[in-house]
């Protein structure tokens, strides 16, 4: 899954781009409104976690333009804890949740695995499919009930495709999920990583649809 923290003060930035990657997010950080709105233009991200209060372009507007592109990307908005008023224009402006600064790190992961929950079209917490199962919260994962170690790299190309079993995603989009605007890309890395999730989920878990990507097969 791949994430993009819009945040101007940098000790706040510093600590959530960590937190974001120790939890195997690949996540980029920009910190003014007019470099989130050509991050957002440029990239495809999985959800968005939006200050408001930014230099150059407001949040606020970054969001509206964002929404009037047709952009449905998830976007969580930060606000001060007594500012209810800016919830509620942010929400009204096509935000999907807010969390309140300062931040609850357990609360804004929470909330990030609820709304990458719901745009994925689950309600439920963990990702279960012919006997692999995934729980993003605690980053378990087993087979047929005997827990498997995934790296966070083979984590990030198994858990989109085991969240839309007979859905097909390229290289390309797997990349994506993989990596942010600093790492640098193998061309061969996603072939890596899926072999490594074949490996130890056994070799038909996830399928090579020649041409097109891979996917996990629905039945
Ligand atoms: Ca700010």
């Amino acid at each position: 899954m791949r994430l993009l923290l819009v945040e101007d003060d940098a000790m706040i930035g510093e600590a959530v781009l960590h937190m974001l990657r120790a939890e195997h997010y690949a996540a980029d950080w920009v910190r003014d409104g007019t470099m989130a709105d050509e991050a957002l233009r440029t990239e495809q991200y999985d959800l968005v976690l939006l200050d408001l209060g930014l230099p150059k372009r407001d949040g606020l507007e970054v969001l509206r333009a964002l929404r009037a592109r047709r952009n449905s990307v998830p976007v969580l908005v930060a606000t001060a804890r007594d500012a209810i008023g800016d919830r509620i224009v942010g929400l009204d402006a096509g935000a999907d949740d807010y969390v309140v600064k300062p931040y609850d790190i357990d609360e804004l992961l929470a909330r990030i695995r609820a709304l990458l929950r719901r745009s994925a079209g689950r309600g439920e917490p963990v990702f279960e499919h012919k006997g692999v199962s995934l729980n993003p919260a605690t980053r378990e994962a087993t087979v047929q009930g005997t827990p498997v170690s995934l790296s966070a790299r083979e984590w990030a190309v198994l858990e989109p495709l085991l969240a839309r079993p007979g859905m097909v995603l390229s290289r390309g989009q797997l990349e994506e999920k993989l990596f942010s605007w600093k790492d640098d890309i193998s061309s061969n890395a996603v072939e890596v990583y899926i072999h490594g999730v074949r490996k130890k989920l056994g070799p038909d878990v996830i399928q090579t649809v020649r041409g097109l990507g891979y996917l996990v097969p629905k039945q």
